[in-house]
């Protein structure tokens, strides 16, 4: 099994190393390279997706990332800013389907900003169109307003669009994780006031039709950021576009008690995936040591479990992060009275012991 280890920039480094050792005492035999990305990859070999990069993503049966970007690199022309290495590696790849589960560890309610009965048990999954919508749509730019009240003046403007094939696919990833769950889905758009909302309303109802078992509701998606602070348990899976999962699914990573506690999985059509944790380079304490490995680490065992096809290990490295949680170990984004501080590589040693 050969796996691309894609550290990239800020904290990626940090955290991907702890991954890396878990991945390492699991007694099975990986092959693993790295390559820079990102900044990372700009420094190197001036672009944020260097071709060998891309290669060896290309080559792996799965991909390992850290997270991309730094403010230093926001005067870059954006074909060249780091953050356009995940949007490349997702369109070359074909990583259409974002899966996010949002699990909240009984022993981190305390660490969530909602209060613990609203969020205990919290476990449901965002699934998240990735290739699409308006993120990819042309034209876009900044150009002078050809009419409208503003008419002359400069304007900025993207194209928001969907092709019946995405929203099938991704409706069809949807249904199928539903019916390996509780069987509810909720498919969040905002059909009221987007021609590309009532459209992926009308095909998401028409796949429906094959999944009978499952119970579809459909909800806009300002209702859907509302009812995910109020009461999150009633979901089961959700799934929507890429600007709407974008944001969501970051709003569903604090219910959980931090962003640093939310791996995430990108798979094509064959299972081959990317998988990284939810949050970014977080600039503000790289290097630092303090960073929260337990997403990236988490994503590995999503890895192990969707493209590897290892669901023991899998198991085996989520329950090491139960375990270490049951002993209070924190980092500090999770950090409360009564539990134990600890860094980014203390972290990852109680994991690497849990295992062993
Ligand atoms: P961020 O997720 O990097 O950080 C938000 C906040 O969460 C920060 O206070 C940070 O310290 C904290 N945080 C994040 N991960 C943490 C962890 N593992 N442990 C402890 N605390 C953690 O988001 P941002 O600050 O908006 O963006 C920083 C950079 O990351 C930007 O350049 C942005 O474009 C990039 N970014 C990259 C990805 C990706 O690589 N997939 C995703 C989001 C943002």
């Amino acid at each position: 099994m050969k796996i691309a280890i894609l550290p990239g920039d800020g904290i990626g480094p940090e955290i991907v190393a702890e991954a890396v050792r878990v991945l390492n005492v699991l007694g099975e035999q990986f092959e693993m390279e790295t390559a820079p990305v990102g900044g990372a990859g700009y420094e190197a070999h001036g672009h944020p997706l260097p071709d060998a990069t891309l290669q060896l993503a290309k080559d792996a049966d799965a991909i390992l990332f850290g997270a991309v970007g730094d403010w230093k690199y926001d005067k870059l022309e954006r074909a060249l800013r780091p953050e356009q290495a995940i949007l490349g590696l997702r369109k070359t790849l074909g990583l259409f389907a974002n899966f996010r589960p949002a699990i909240l560890y009984p022993e981190l309610a305390g660490a969530s900003t909602l209060k613990p009965e609203v969020v205990s048990g919290l476990d449901i999954l965002i699934i998240r169109e990735l290739t699409g919508d308006i993120y990819f749509g042309h034209p876009r730019g900044v150009r002078t307003a050809p009419d409208g009240a503003f008419k002359g003046e400069r304007e900025g403007f993207d194209t928001m669009r969907y092709a019946e094939t995405e929203i099938r696919r991704i409706a069809h990833v949807a249904f199928q994780a539903a019916l390996k769950r509780d069987k509810r889905l909720t498919s969040v758009d905002k059909a009221n006031v987007l021609e590309t909302g009532q459209f992926w309303r009308d095909i998401v109802t028409d796949v429906h039709r094959e999944y009978p078992a499952v119970a579809l509701d459909h909800m806009y998606v300002d209702n859907a950021a509302m009812q995910l602070v109020r009461a999150p348990k009633k979901f089961d899976v959700l799934v929507t576009g890429n600007m709407f999962g974008d944001i969501l699914s970051d709003a569903a990573a604090m219910l959980t008690g931090s962003i640093g506690m939310l791996p995430s999985a990108s798979l094509d059509a064959n299972n081959k995936g990317l998988y990284e944790p939810s949050h970014g380079s977080a600039p503000d304490i790289a290097g630092k040591g303090i960073a929260n490995p337990l997403a990236t680490i988490l994503s590995a065992a999503m890895m192990l479990r969707f493209s590897l096809n290892m669901p023991e290990q899998a198991d085996r490295i989520d329950a090491a992060v139960k375990s270490v949680l049951a002993q209070g170990l924190r980092t500090a984004d999770i950090h409360e009275a009564g539990t134990t501080l600890v860094g980014t590589q203390a972290m990852g040693d109680a994991v690497v012991k849990a295992l062993n």
